[in-house]
C-alpha cells in the first residue's frame, strides 16, 4: 500500500477516535465543577465553571488545554490495520486527561526514545 495513502487513513481514523466514547468517559472522569471567584448569579448563587484534571502535573485546566493521550503510545502503523485499531480505539483504563504542555512533553519524550531505537 502506498504511504501517502497509508497516512490518510491514519490521519482519518485518528479523527474517527475523537467519537470514540471511552475517550468521553475518561475526559467526565477528569471533569470538576469549579465554584468561580467571587462569581454570583443575580439571584446570588455562586457561579460555577468546568475545568479538567491534567494527569501529569495535577492542573485544572478548561476544556480547550486538555487532550486525550494514550497511556501506552498507538506508535506506529506495522502493517496490520485491526492491530492499529485495537491501539487507537482501546479502553478507557490505557487513557488519560493531560495538559497540552504535559501532551507535548510525553510526545516528545516518545518520538525521541523511538528515533534512539531505530539507531540501535
Ligand atoms: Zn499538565
Amino acid at each position: 500500500m502506498e504511504k501517502k495513502f497509508i497516512n490518510l487513513l491514519k490521519k482519518r481514523l485518528r479523527e474517527a477516535s475523537r467519537y470514540w466514547p471511552e475517550k468521553h468517559k475518561i475526559l467526565k472522569n477528569s471533569r470538576q465543577k469549579i465554584q468561580e471567584n467571587n462569581a454570583q448569579f443575580k439571584n446570588g448563587q455562586p457561579k460555577f465553571t468546568t475545568k479538567f484534571l491534567c494527569n501529569s502535573c495535577g492542573k485544572l485546566y478548561s476544556a480547550l488545554e486538555v487532550e486525550v493521550d494514550h497511556i501506552e503510545e498507538v506508535g506506529s502503523f506495522t502493517g496490520d490495520w485491526n492491530d492499529y485499531i485495537d491501539r487507537l480505539f482501546c479502553p478507557m483504563e490505557n487513557l488519560q486527561v493531560l495538559c497540552k504542555e504535559c501532551h507535548k512533553i510525553k510526545t516528545e519524550r516518545y518520538n525521541r526514545w523511538t528515533r534512539m531505537m531505530r539507531l540501535i
